[in-house]
C-alpha cells in the first residue's frame, strides 16, 4: 500500500514538472553574522537557506571556525561577509574553505577611520580594501598597508545597509537569474523598509538634545550610529575597533577625566563583550554602565533584536533613554 503512494507521487511529481532536484536547488548562502543573514533573507525570500556562521550575541572579533562551520563553508554557494576587517579572526580560514563565492555586502560603503577622529577614509572595495578582501596570512608581517584603521561597524546606519541590500541582490540575481526579479523586488521593498527605520530611530532619538549627544561606549562600535544621527564618540574604554586589545593605564586616567568634564551619564557596553572594565572606570567617574546594546549580533528569537529592524530600534531606545535630559 504505501509503496502503491511513493510510486503515485513520484508520478505525480513527474507530471507537475516537480522534482526532488528542484526542492533542493536553492541558493545555499552562508552569512558570517546573524545581522547579515537577516538582511539575506529579506532580499533571498522562499529562493534562498540561509544560515549564519557566527551565533546570536557571539563576539564577531573574537570567532572562530568550528568542524561544523567549516563543513557549512565548503557547501555554500555564496558567502556573505562583513568585510573591513570585521571577521579578523576567521576570514583566512573563510578564504580557504570557501568553494562558492565570496562576497563582501560592506563593498561601495563609504569607510570611516578608527579613532577618536571617525573621518570618512574612502570607498570599500574602490579605494580602500581594509585588507580584507583576500586571504591574509601571505603578508601577515608587512605591517605597512592599512589594516585596522577602518572601522567595520558598517550597519549601524541603515543607509549602509541598503548598500547591502542591493549588493546581496546582485549576488542572488547572477547565481539564480531565473530569480532575479523576484529578488530586485524584495530588495527595493527592503530599502523601502530601512528608509523607514532611519526616520523612526532619528525620531526615537529626537528627545536627546544636541549637547547631550555625546557618546562613551566600552568597544568602539557606533561611529556609523554617531555619523547618521549627529552623535559625537567621546571616548572608548577598548582603544581598538577590535574587542580583542585593552587599554593602558593612562588611557584609562583619560578617558575618566573625560568622563568628568563632560558629565556624560553613561558608558554603553554591549552584551556580547565584558563590561568589567567599563564598570571599574564608571565607579571611578561615578557614573552607570548601560550594558544591554547589541553590537555584532541579533538576540534569540525571543529577545528585543531578533531582526536588523528591532537591533536598531531597540538601541535607539536605550541610548535615547540613558541621554535623555529627563533620564539624567
Ligand atoms: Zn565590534
Amino acid at each position: 500500500m504505501r509503496r502503491i503512494s511513493v510510486i503515485l507521487l513520484i508520478f505525480v511529481m513527474l507530471m507537475t514538472g516537480i522534482t526532488v532536484t528542484q526542492a533542493q536547488e536553492k541558493l545555499y548562502v552562508i552569512a558570517t553574522t546573524t545581522i547579515i543573514a537577516d538582511v539575506a533573507r529579506n532580499v533571498g525570500g522562499d529562493f534562498v537557506t540561509v544560515t549564519a556562521l557566527i551565533p546570536p550575541e557571539a563576539d564577531a572579533h573574537a570567532f572562530i571556525l568550528t568542524p561544523r562551520s567549516a563543513a557549512m563553508l565548503e557547501m555554500a554557494d555564496i558567502v556573505l561577509i562583513n568585510g573591513a576587517n570585521f571577521e579578523e579572526s576567521a576570514i583566512a580560514d573563510i578564504y580557504g574553505l570557501a568553494r562558492g563565492d565570496i562576497v563582501t555586502v560592506s563593498q561601495g560603503v563609504e569607510v570611516l577611520a578608527f579613532g577618536r577622529d571617525n573621518r570618512a577614509i574612502g570607498t570599500l572595495g574602490v579605494d580602500v580594501t581594509c585588507d580584507d578582501e583576500e586571504n591574509d596570512v601571505d603578508h601577515a608581517d608587512d605591517h605597512s598597508h592599512d589594516v585596522g584603521n577602518c572601522d567595520p561597524h558598517i550597519w549601524l546606519n541603515p543607509h549602509h545597509v541598503m548598500t547591502w541590500t542591493n549588493n546581496i541582490a546582485d549576488a542572488f540575481s547572477t547565481a539564480d537569474p531565473t530569480h532575479a526579479e523576484t529578488y530586485r523586488n524584495n530588495a527595493a521593498n527592503y530599502i523601502a523598509e530601512l528608509e523607514a527605520l532611519d526616520a523612526e530611530v532619528a525620531e526615537i532619538l529626537s528627545v536627546v538634545p544636541p549637547e547631550k549627544r555625546l557618546l562613551v561606549t566600552n568597544h568602539n562600535f557606533l561611529a556609523y550610529f554617531a555619523d547618521a544621527y549627529d552623535f559625537t564618540i567621546l571616548g572608548t574604554v577598548i582603544p581598538s575597533a577590535s574587542t580583542l586589545s585593552e587599554p593602558t593605564p593612562q588611557e584609562v586616567a583619560e578617558l575618566v577625566a573625560v568622563l568628568e568634564a563632560t558629565g556624560v551619564p553613561a558608558i554603553f557596553s554591549e552584551r556580547s563583550t565584558s563590561a568589567a572594565l567599563a564598570e571599574a572606570i564608571a565607579d571611578e567617574a561615578d557614573i552607570a554602565v548601560v550594558a544591554s546594546l547589541y553590537s555584532g549580533a541579533l538576540s534569540a528569537a525571543d529577545e528585543p533584536a531578533a531582526t536588523y529592524m528591532d537591533y536598531m530600534r531597540y538601541n535607539a531606545h536605550v541610548i535615547a533613554d540613558a541621554l535623555s535630559p529627563s533620564s539624567s
